[in-house]
């Protein structure tokens, strides 16, 4: 079945885009906020002559990256391919949620066109660190003091613990920490960090062109060792053979080698019995969950740094910070990723979300019910909040009592909905689409200038989306 939806999709084009490509120039030129807060979510559908489709998995991040970004997004891809003049999205409830458990980097090494020639060029690349990612600005509760307190001695009394094994879920500071100890080492020792996929994408590649010793080299040379998602590693016998003796080569000479993982070495598949020995042979500390009083710190202390770097004082207030403590409690990626969001919508709409808002920015992040909400449902909530019958609402009069209610109903439908201006015109008693801009753009209008208007359009909003979550 794959078969043959691959060749559908393609049957019109020669050259394939390489996404992940794709999606490392977005991280290039759009900087790492927008990316991880937006751009990271899309997803590639499929390719055709002169249009590829993409898809992400709510409306709103559509529409965000539609009016914001769309123009930068078709110029990068067409770098990849000269003949897009356009680009479609489709909504995948499910998009983000499937790929998650790779990172970029990972998603970079699956691809095969990667044109990472040698290795030592590869090597460099493996000192970059994540300026982001420092002991500094990691934030430690019950659930990751100790690896937190272990990474850190290892910086200072090399080899103390060797290896230090930490492991935990998706999104839970692995990296973060392993990042740090290179942060802490690079400027006099010599640190290799990599995934334990790179490592064997490596391998192999040096097996092919004959580089073997340059690769041992490389490996058997460093100070420090870091090695990412150990997991990954599933590589051939002779691959094991070969990690085998570096681990022991490096061991002896006194390096310092850290690993991370999803579970503990002796629940990895597909990895010798006697590499898991020597994995558990050190220290072996585990991230758990985060409880509710770390969530909290993470929230303030992110929010806190975020607003400064927008020199504006923007302050979430308790009751989202509390929503987002609530909803959100297994990955710490999420976490500090919604709260990017956040200060992303704030920087832009110069105030900070209220509820609805957040659920809304947040929805392929929490796990709410589906927002169905319909222009019915609009137009009986608006007329009850106003008093007037739908009757009066649909009709042509244009009393003033009446106008308002209606233009709200209408600015209403085009931002809680997906429905098209036409659509959202025949709903109105088969008003024109233009007359539908106008109502929109109104109430825009009237919002900036009168407050009590915008806060009774908030309140709308939540009831709007709060009775529908209750339906449910
Ligand atoms: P993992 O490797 O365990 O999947 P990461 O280290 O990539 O997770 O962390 C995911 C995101 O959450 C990163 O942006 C990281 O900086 C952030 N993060 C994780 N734990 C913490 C923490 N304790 N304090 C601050 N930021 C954290
Ligand atoms: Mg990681």
């Amino acid at each position: 079945m794959n078969n043959s939806l691959d060749q559908n999709f393609n049957h019109d084009n020669q050259t394939k885009i390489n996404w992940n490509e794709v999606q490392s120039l977005f991280q290039e030129k759009f900087g790492v906020e927008i990316y991880e807060s937006w751009l990271k979510k899309i997803d590639f559908v499929e390719e055709h002559k002169n249009y590829i489709l993409l898809s992400v998995s709510t409306r709103f991040i559509r529409d965000w990256i539609t009016s914001r970004y769309l123009d930068q997004i078709l110029q990068i891809i067409k770098l990849k391919k000269k003949e897009l003049i356009r680009i479609e999205f489709s909504i995948n409830h499910n998009s983000n949620k499937s790929n998650k458990k790779l990172d970029t980097a990972n998603q970079n090494f699956l691809s095969k066109n990667n044109n990472v020639s040698f290795i030592k060029d590869s090597y460099l690349q493996y000192n970059r660190f994540d300026s982001n990612k420092r002991f500094e600005n990691f934030v430690t509760g019950k659930s990751n003091k100790l690896a937190y307190v272990a990474s850190k001695k290892v910086t200072e009394d090399v080899a103390y613990y060797n290896p230090l094994y930490i492991y935990g879920g998706v999104g839970m500071g692995k990296t973060h920490l392993l990042n740090a100890i290179g942060i802490n080492f690079k400027d006099n020792k010599k640190v290799m960090f990599i995934s334990a996929e790179r490592f064997m994408y490596q391998f192999v590649k040096s097996l092919k062109s004959n580089d073997m010793v340059k690769f041992k080299d490389y490996f058997r040379n460093s100070d420090v060792l870091l090695i990412d998602d150990i997991q990954f590693m599933n590589g051939k016998e002779a691959m094991q053979e070969e990690f085998f003796h570096t681990f022991n080569a490096l061991k002896e000479k006194g390096s310092q080698i850290v690993i991370s993982g999803d579970r503990p070495p002796n629940k990895l598949v597909r990895i010798q019995e006697r590499i898991k020995s020597r994995f558990s042979g050190g220290l072996v500390i585990d991230i758990q969950s985060p409880d509710d009083e770390l969530r909290k710190k993470i929230i303030n202390t992110k929010s806190e740094q975020l607003t400064l770097i927008n020199s504006e004082q923007l302050i979430i207030t308790e009751e989202i910070k509390n929503f987002l403590s609530n909803e959100i409690k297994t990955s710490i990626r999420e976490l500090v990723g919604a709260i990017n969001r956040i200060v992303s919508f704030s920087k832009i709409y110069n105030k900070i979300p209220n509820l609805s808002e957040t659920k809304i920015i947040l929805k392929d992040l929490l796990n709410l019910p589906e927002n169905n909400v319909t222009i019915d449902l609009i137009q009986t909530e608006v007329c009850k909040f106003f008093k007037i019958s739908k009757n009066e609402m649909l009709s042509s009069r244009r009393s003033r009592y009446l106008v308002r209610p209606r233009q709200t109903a209408i600015y209403l439908s085009k931002s809680l909905t997906s429905k098209s201006l036409p659509e959202i015109g025949r709903a109105f008693s088969n008003r024109d689409h233009t007359t539908v801009i106008h109502s929109v753009k109104t109430i825009e209008k009237l919002r900036k200038e009168d407050n009590d208007l915008s806060l009774n359009i908030d309140n709308l909003k939540n009831k709007i989306l709060y009775n529908k979550n209750n339906e449910i």
